[in-house]
């Protein structure tokens, strides 16, 4: 390739994608050339992934600043550094001087996406749950779809200020579209993702209360998210969850195009009979259709291997994503076959005779009710497959004013999904179950269980220690809890034993 397509005259671009120079970057930046470099393929602000030929930029953070890794990037092979900071003594590579490099990574990536131009879909997901997932089968039914390149998508979560502006860096020029996951806690932070990344189509995959801590409540949460819709432009699609009566409350600018999923009426990709299915009854079948008004009549059969209806409910936004660049729903529902779980998000395994639900990526008020009717809906007990619901709890953090009535309704919720045995970790389940009233713990009777036994403990290593213990065959047990309670320990010693 020669020149790039874009406007951009900056850029000359070969098959890795972009060259940079110093002139590029300074001119992209607002900063200065303090040392001449020479051109390289590409920029990177981690010593730890660092590629010979490549630029480091130099991030801050809390824990780590990344001018001290200068010497290390150069013995790496680095061919020049972003900073702040005066450039290292002794310094002979190229050298471009920034006010700030946050700020500056965040042009940089504005340019990439720039230069991007049309040639792509760039895709931004956000909601309060659920976002790698669709994330994931988004790349899936684009890479099922689209025929004119790979799919370049977010790796992990990385869906930050930094994350978002890092995986546009790493966006090859002739990708056929970029799936970006769009994460905040507080508000601006979606604005200013969407400003870089400019997605022309713009999901929103539910609202709840998540993050509540930094936008003051569930209503703040909608507004957050809804900034994703707020600067959509003329030919911007926005996709939206028909079912969730705050997504589709959010203001959405005339000029963009809407397209709904969901189970309501009327939604243009219709999900219909969920029920469960496969070994064991963990994956989800269900059916898609699209709405007869030109989106097409179409009706697809789905299997999807891994459990629960809100999952299904992703897959059915990732077939809308697709249905808006023009991929027909049976295309969408083949692709979404391939699907496995992201680790740590309903990913099923076997421990000996008992089954694991690992949902330790995180949790919160939203994904714990999804999680928990899925648990529900297991047939337990005398004469079933499986004997005892069993649930191992961590904390749920960053819920603000709203933590403590989160967990008191979250051991109700427990009792309503007719859980036989519930381990928690953590102070704040803790207290909850300390103060929690006597009919929170004791489920309703029913033939199956008259009692929900509860053990207490501070923090998942000590419950890791009692779940080995207490954990039988014939269990189907759910664990979760959010990140900072590192829940997988409770999982991997359940696994251990098995
Ligand atoms: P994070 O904000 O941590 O990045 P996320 O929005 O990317 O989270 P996932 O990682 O996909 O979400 O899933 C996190 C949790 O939410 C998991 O427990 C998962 O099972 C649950 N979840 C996924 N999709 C939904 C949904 N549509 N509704 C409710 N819960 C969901
Ligand atoms: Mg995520």
């Amino acid at each position: 390739r020669g020149k790039a397509e874009s406007p951009c005259e900056l850029w000359e671009t070969d098959a890795q994608g972009i060259r940079w120079n110093s002139q590029d970057i300074a001119a992209a930046t607002g900063g200065a050339v303090e040392k001449p470099g020479i051109a390289a393929g590409s920029i990177c602000t981690d010593t730890r992934v660092l590629q010979p030929g490549q630029w480091m930029l130099a991030l801050k953070g809390p824990n780590f600043d990344g001018h001290e890794y200068l010497t290390q990037a150069a013995d790496i092979g680095a061919v020049g550094a972003i900073g702040s900071q005066p450039a290292p003594p002794d310094w002979a590579l190229g050298y471009v001087r920034v006010p700030d490099t946050l700020v500056a990574l965040q042009d940089l990536a504005r340019l990439i996406r720039r230069r991007y131009g049309q040639s792509g879909a760039v895709v931004g997901i956000t909601g309060s749950a659920g976002k790698t997932t669709t994330r994931a089968m988004t790349q899936l039914v684009l890479q099922g779809g689209l025929l004119s390149g790979a799919v370049h998508a977010t790796q992990g979560n990385m869906n930050n200020h930094i994350g978002v502006p890092v995986t546009l860096l790493q966006l090859p020029s002739d990708s056929a579209a970029c799936v970006l996951e769009m994460g905040m806690n507080h508000f601006g932070e979606i604005a200013l993702l969407a400003d870089i990344a400019r997605p022309n189509i713009r999901l929103i995959t539910n609202v709840g209360p998540v993050h509540t801590e930094g936008v003051g409540g569930i209503d703040g949460v909608a507004r957050a998210k809804g900034e994703l819709f707020d600067s959509a432009r003329e030919g911007d699609i926005c996709v939206i969850n028909g079912d969730d009566q705050r997504v589709r409350g959010l203001q959405i600018p005339e000029a963009a195009r809407v397209i709904s999923f969901g189970t309501a009426v009327g939604c243009h990709v219709r999900m219909q009979n969920v029920h469960a299915a496969g070994p064991a009854g963990l994956y989800t079948r269900f059916q898609l259709s699209g709405r007869e008004d030109g989106s097409g009549t179409e009706k697809v059969d789905v299997l999807l291997r891994a459990p629960g209806r809100h999952l299904a409910m992703n897959a059915a936004a990732a077939a809308a994503v697709g249905l808006a660049l023009g991929i027909p729903l049976s295309t969408a529902g083949k692709a979404l076959e391939g699907y496995s779980p992201v680790s740590g998000r309903m990913q099923v395994m076997e421990a000996g005779e008992a089954l694991v639900v690992n949902d330790t990526y995180n949790s919160s008020p939203l994904s714990l009710q999804a999680a928990l009717d899925l648990l529900a809906s297991i047939p337990c007990g005398p004469g079933c497959s499986w004997k005892r619901r069993v649930v191992f709890l961590g904390d749920m953090l960053e819920l603000g004013a709203e933590t403590q009535s989160a967990h008191l309704q979250a051991l109700e919720r427990c009792t309503a999904a007719r859980v036989h045995l519930l381990g928690t970790a953590g102070p704040l389940f803790s207290q909850a179950v300390d103060s929690a009233p006597g009919r929170a713990l004791l489920s309703k009777p029913t033939n199956e269980i008259t009692a929900m036994q509860t053990v207490v403990e501070t923090d998942s290593t000590r419950l890791a220690m009692l779940a080995t213990e207490l954990v039988q065959d014939g269990d189907v047990v759910l664990v979760k809890g959010s990140r900072g309670l590192r829940m997988e320990i409770v999982v991997n010693a359940i696994l251990d034993k098995g």
